[in-house]
C-alpha cells in the first residue's frame, strides 16, 4: 500500500474509518459518518497532529488522554444514539467524543474535572462550530442532575463501582456505557434502564484513566 502524506488529514481519516473502524467490526453507518466528519487533528496537541489518526490514545496534558478512535466508535455504537437524544458525557478531555456525538443527537452535556482541559475543549468546540455541546467543570461522578434525565450517559474514565447518581439520572429506556474496574483490569459495561431495573451487559476488556471524585477514586 502506498504511504499516505502525514498532513493529508482527509486521507488519513478515511484510512482510519476503513481499516481501524469498519475493518475491526464497527458497522453503525451514523457513527462511521460522524467520525468521518470530525477533524481529530484539531483535538490533539499541535506536536502530535501527525499521529492524530493512529489507532491509539494520545496524551492531552494533565496526565489525561484522548481515547483511541476504535474505543470511541465502539462506545458510541453500543449506545445506539438517536437524533432526539439528550446525552451526558463524563470526562470531556479534548472534546473529541463530544464533537462526534454532537453530530448524531440533539444535545451533549459534558463534564470535566480539570478546569484547564474543560476551558480548552470549550474554546475548541466553539471555534469548530459544535454549538449543541455544553461543557461543565466539576465532579462528574455526581452526574449533572440539574440537566437530567438523560437518554444516554457515557463515561470515559473508569470507576470501581457504578456511581449511584448515574442510574438515577438515566431516563426510562436510557442507555449508559462505562468502564468499571481498577488500574489492572476493567470491562466496559452497557446498562439499559427498564423501569426500576438496570439491565447490565459486559462488552469486554478496555483500559481507561481513573474516574476521580466522590464516587470514583479519591485523589
Ligand atoms: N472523551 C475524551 C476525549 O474525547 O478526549 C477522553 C477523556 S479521557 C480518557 C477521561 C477524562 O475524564 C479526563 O479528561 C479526566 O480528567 C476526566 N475525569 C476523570 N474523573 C472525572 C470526574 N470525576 N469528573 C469529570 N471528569 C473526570
Amino acid at each position: 500500500m502506498a504511504a499516505l502524506d502525514a498532513t493529508d488529514f482527509t486521507a488519513l481519516r478515511h484510512r482510519m474509518i476503513e481499516a481501524d473502524l469498519r475493518g475491526r467490526g464497527i458497522s453503525d453507518p451514523r457513527v462511521l459518518m460522524a467520525m468521518a466528519e470530525v477533524p481529530r487533528e484539531e483535538f490533539v496537541p499541535e506536536a502530535l497532529r501527525d499521529e492524530a489518526y493512529d489507532d491509539r490514545a494520545l496524551p492531552i496534558g494533565f496526565h489525561q488522554t484522548i481515547s483511541q478512535p476504535f474505543t470511541v466508535a465502539f462506545m458510541l455504537e453500543a449506545l445506539g444514539l438517536r437524533s432526539g437524544d439528550q446525552v451526558l458525557e463524563i470526562g470531556t478531555g479534548s472534546g473529541y467524543a463530544a464533537a462526534v456525538m454532537s453530530q448524531l443527537v440533539t444535545t451533549v452535556h459534558t463534564v470535566e474535572r480539570i478546569p484547564e482541559l474543560a476551558q480548552s475543549a470549550q474554546r475548541r468546540l466553539q471555534r469548530l462550530g459544535y454549538r449543541n455541546v455544553h461543557v461543565h467543570v466539576g465532579d462528574g461522578s455526581l452526574g449533572l442532575a440539574e440537566y437530567g434525565p438523560f437518554d444516554v450517559i457515557v463515561v470515559t474514565a473508569a470507576a470501581e463501582v457504578l456511581p449511584p447518581e448515574f442510574a438515577k439520572q438515566l431516563a426510562d429506556g436510557g442507555r449508559m456505557v462505562l468502564p468499571l474496574g481498577d488500574s489492572y483490569s476493567q470491562s466496559l459495561y452497557r446498562f439499559t434502564k427498564d423501569g426500576e431495573r438496570l439491565v447490565s451487559e459486559d462488552l469486554g476488556g478496555f483500559m481507561f484513566v481513573p474516574l476521580i471524585g466522590r464516587h470514583g477514586r479519591v485523589r
